[in-house]
């Protein structure tokens, strides 16, 4: 294991002082801020190609204040009762981890699973392309498949998959009609 990731490293230390933060262990949004800021404070460890794997690189930059779903499950008592006591041994574990708990945040849960598996939480997403064109999605927690409202397979270019707001989600679903 690297010398900055074992746990009393200051890097961790950095990771593990946000859990024993009664402001931060508060507030969803609180908590989506921080984890961010430390993402992006210590850019030296977190490089490009671990945020960019991990899908960082985009939750780091959204607004908490308009992505936090304020209906999310995630359970603040166990992220500081449980999550605080896990150990990584190489970055992009950790990378993985805090990606996955901001994706937890800021995703809306459809009430589809997944239709490969019948099982898993699909997500309501944007995929943004490269060419300006944004496609209202389901994405599946687990194995990412794509499906659009109607349940077809997506099988277009995904571009960068962001989580969709529930305004974005409200007015797309009353569009087609589905709300
Ligand atoms: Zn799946």
């Amino acid at each position: 294991m690297k010398n900055y990731m074992k746990r009393d490293s200051r890097f961790m230390q950095q990771y593990y002082a946000l859990f024993s933060d009664e402001n931060i262990m508060s507030s969803h949004q609180a908590y989506y801020a921080a984890l961010a800021a430390f993402v992006k404070r210590n850019n030296r460890y977190f490089r490009k190609e671990v945020l960019q794997n991990s899908r960082l690189d985009m939750l780091i930059e959204l607004d908490p204040a308009v992505y936090v779903n304020p209906e999310t499950t995630l359970s603040l008592e166990t992220e500081k009762n449980i999550v605080s006591q896990r150990e990584y041994n190489k970055i992009g574990g950790l990378a993985m981890i805090i990606s996955s708990t901001l994706w937890e945040l800021a995703a809306v849960p459809t009430s589809n699973d997944c239709p490969k598996i019948n099982q898993y939480t699909m997500y309501y997403v944007l995929a943004k392309q490269p060419n300006g064109k944004i496609h209202f999605l389901e994405e599946c927690e687990q194995c990412g498949y794509l499906m659009d409202s109607y349940g077809n397979e997506y099988e277009g270019l995904a571009g960068i998959i962001f989580p969709a707001t529930r305004e974005e989600i409200a007015i797309h679903l009353s569009k087609k009609g589905i709300l």
